[in-house]
């Protein structure tokens, strides 16, 4: 059987992508290296929808955060950081073992965050220096109030909004200024169809005004050195070179479809797979789902990942299953970067196979697949001359 990948991240690379990360390494300390890497810089600004600079590091998008933390905080400081999913509490550990003092706003796995728990927060902790929130919690499928926290941020002097737009960014309207975003990062293989190994980050001017005065120690991570750089079309270090040609391309490819027709496009294949999972009788997990990836709920009466399992080993198609407190509970679709009406029409088939197989046989066989066509037929139109 053919390979399918259709987990939020890695996602699937398009074949444009791949032949252009097939020509031969540049060094990158040349000028068609620099021209490749300015293109790069006014691709991701248009992208980011911000005027500021957007770093491109070569690490995953832990690695940014890190960057971020090390290079905008001193040791001690405050910290806020939403949990409610294994990356909400990420940056809440690794907050704590940069020596920063972190503390959980705390929110139910599936649930979006209560803004009020982050306003109590930030009373109490009026000496707080960021607030950490996911946009798109990708182990729990759930879109988080970001803009409303931002609200609460702007008003507070030298307290930084930083918000992990890893599976939000490219797939819904997100837009640093506007949005009131300090911190805004995002990795190369989710929404941006590129393989693991890059990352970006861009920072507001009161990020920057931090940064000249935080003390935690870094080397490789300094967002700075590489500002210093990147505005003159090259990196602190040897940067992931395939990575970069392959970015152009993405970037292209995202441009030639519109900020617009991206993020409507996102909106259809989650409407899509929300509905096609809801006619077969399951229950959507998160209470306010991000259009990133669709976590569903897996019939009681089946062995735990049940469906991840036998997509995996019986379909070769990769899904994702539930992390940490929700293992074997549920399991999660993805639909964004490069997906189409066609992939949800798949896994939507395979998932009933697959249910069936296991003994669940609550819903008509193509119930999940019709509902979904009915949404996904607004896709289904000749391309523009
Ligand atoms: C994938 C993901 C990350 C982790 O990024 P890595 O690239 O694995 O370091 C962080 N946050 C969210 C929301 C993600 O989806």
């Amino acid at each position: 059987m053919k390979y399918r990948l259709l987990s939020p991240g890695p996602t699937p690379v398009p074949e444009r992508v791949l032949t252009a990360m097939a020509n031969p390494i540049w060094h990158h300390r040349t000028p068609a290296f620099e021209t490749t890497f300015a293109r790069c810089r006014d691709g991701l600004k248009w992208l980011f929808q911000t005027q500021q600079e957007v770093l491109t590091l070569s690490c995953s998008g832990t690695g940014a955060f890190e960057a971020a933390y090390c290079s905008l905080f001193s040791p001690g400081e405050t910290v806020l950081c939403v949990a409610g999913g294994k990356f909400g509490e990420r940056w809440a550990n690794m907050a704590k073992a940069l020596g920063l003092n972190a503390v959980v706003v705390p929110c139910e796995w599936g649930d979006a965050v209560d803004v009020q728990r982050v306003k109590d927060a930030l009373d109490q902790h009026p000496d707080a220096k960021a607030v950490t929130v996911c946009a798109s919690e990708t182990s729990t499928g759930v879109r988080h109030p970001y803009e409303q926290i931002a609200k609460l941020v702007k008003g507070k002097d030298d307290c930084l909004m930083i918000v992990d737009a890893i599976t939000a960014l490219g797939v819904w309207d997100i837009a640093p200024e506007r949005d009131g975003i300090d911190v805004l990062v995002t990795g190369s293989q989710k929404a941006l169809m590129l393989p693991p190994g890059l990352a970006f980050t861009s920072l507001s001017d009161k990020a920057w005004a931090r940064n000249a005065k935080a003390k935690l120690p870094r080397y490789y991570f300094d967002l700075a050195k590489e500002k210093k750089n990147q505005l003159q079309n090259q990196t602190a270090y040897t940067p992931a070179v395939s990575l970069v040609e392959g970015l152009l391309e993405s970037l292209k490819l995202m441009h030639e479809e519109g900020l617009a027709g991206m993020f409507a496009r996102h909106q259809r294949l989650a409407a899509a797979t929300r509905a096609g999972a809801q006619a077969l009788g399951l229950a959507l997990f998160a209470k306010a789902p991000a259009d990133s990836v669709t976590s569903v709920l897996q019939p009681a009466s089946i062995k735990p990942d049940a469906v991840y399992k036998g997509l995996m080993n019986r379909a070769n198609l990769t899904i994702a299953g539930g992390q940490d407190a929700v293992k074997g509970k549920i399991f999660r679709v993805a639909h964004l970067g490069y997906y189409d009406e066609l992939d949800i029409i798949t896994v939507l088939g395979a998932i009933e196979i697959v249910l069936r197989q296991e003994g669940y046989t609550a819903f008509t066989p193509g119930a999940g697949v019709g509902a979904a066509s009915e949404i996904l037929k607004d896709g289904f139109v000749a391309k523009k001359a």
